[in-house]
């Protein structure tokens, strides 16, 4: 591809991967399957690695997540909130793996979790009170969905230490809850949730708590912002400190030594997701030490120190309620 060419092409990828962002992210409602988006901001990457000149501060590339929605508060996060690279096979995870010894030094333990495909959140607390809750938004800024969170019972309104902390984690729809509130709107004659994590998102993203309420949702909390300051060495003690403070993580979770028991552990839930009983996207690889974590750093938008791999798109399954989706 000559450069005139890739100019053309990085213009129209921005074009259709503006659209689709905001068709996801701001209306929870995607018209391709997340497989195809994948796909497209791939060759975006590609294009932008073999032109870096292409590569603009606007990029779909360099941005996480989307435009945050007026009818909310405001939140500033107390430290970023990332997006994560991809891997979309072994050998991607293999070369994470490299590049991750080639910066941090051949000693490296990994914490492998299952990727829970549903929407991050921030919590904060002060004094060990639940005091404000948000989304993601554009990674710096999110929503206050304070009131909607409190609906989830699985979030603590109280942890067992009168603690000041900003954590982090997913909120996501079981896949019961998914089922059953699609087959009411069927009932009801409207359009179904494309998938769980539309559904979990347009729950959140409302102005009346009883609905969120209504919605069965659950969460799991993966990290801790501002880890510096709690004092534990590593991703696994935050999640055992998470644990200890009455917050919900997730118990699949598992310290590989090397990277050949990361992808023992992806096989074994390539095979086991469909036993979950809530949606899963893939996994997700981070590097255990905290103080290599801080060596590697970030980019601008994913940190170094982790990778998703995403599991191969799924074929055309039927819902309960019969319409046919790509999920
Ligand atoms: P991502 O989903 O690839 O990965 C980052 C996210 O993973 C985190 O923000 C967090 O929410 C989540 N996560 C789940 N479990 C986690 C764990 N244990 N530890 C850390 N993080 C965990 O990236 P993204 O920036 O959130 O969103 C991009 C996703 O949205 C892609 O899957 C993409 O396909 C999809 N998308 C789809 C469309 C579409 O039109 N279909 C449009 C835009 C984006």
């Amino acid at each position: 591809m000559d450069l005139q060419l890739a100019e053309k092409r990085v213009k129209e990828l921005h074009k259709l991967l503006n659209q689709y962002n905001y068709e996801y992210h701001v209306l929870d409602q995607p018209s391709i399957p997340d497989s195809d988006y994948d796909r497209l901001l791939k060759q975006l990457l590609e294009i932008e690695e073999q032109f870096p000149e292409l590569t603009t501060a606007d990029s779909p590339t360099q941005r996480v997540g989307s435009e945050i929605l007026d009818m909310f508060e405001k939140v500033q996060h107390q430290s970023q909130m990332l997006s994560l690279g991809n891997a979309f096979n072994e050998q991607d995870v293999l070369d994470f793996d490299r590049r991750v010894r080639q910066l941090a030094g051949e000693n490296v333990s990994y914490v492998c979790e299952l990727k829970i495909d549903g929407l991050a959140v921030s919590l904060r607390y002060e004094n060990g009170l639940f005091n404000l809750g948000a989304t993601r938004g554009d990674g710096t800024t999110g929503e206050n969905i304070t009131a909607n969170l409190r609906t989830i019972r699985s979030i603590p309104i109280r942890l067992n230490r009168e603690v000041s902390m900003e954590v982090r984690g997913e909120a996501f729809m079981p896949k019961r809850s998914f089922e059953a509130l699609n087959l009411q709107k069927a009932e009801k004659g409207e359009e179904a949730f494309a998938n769980p994590r539309n559904a979990a998102a347009g729950s959140l993203r409302q102005l009346d708590p009883r609905i969120a309420a209504s919605r069965n949702l659950d969460v799991f909390l993966y990290s801790v912002a501002d880890i510096g300051e709690t004092g534990v060495a590593s991703h696994s003690d935050a999640l055992n400190l998470l644990d200890t403070l009455g917050f919900k993580t997730n118990k699949e979770r598992k310290k590989c030594e090397n990277i050949e028991e990361v992808l023992a552990y992806i096989q074994k839930w390539t095979e086991e997701r469909p036993n979950l009983p809530y949606e899963i996207d893939g996994i997700v690889i981070k590097v255990d030490s905290l103080k290599q974590q801080q060596e590697l750093g970030t980019t601008a938008k994913s940190p170094r120190w982790a990778i998703a791999y995403k599991f191969p798109a799924e074929e055309v399954v039927t819902t309960l309620t019969g319409i046919e989706l790509s999920v």
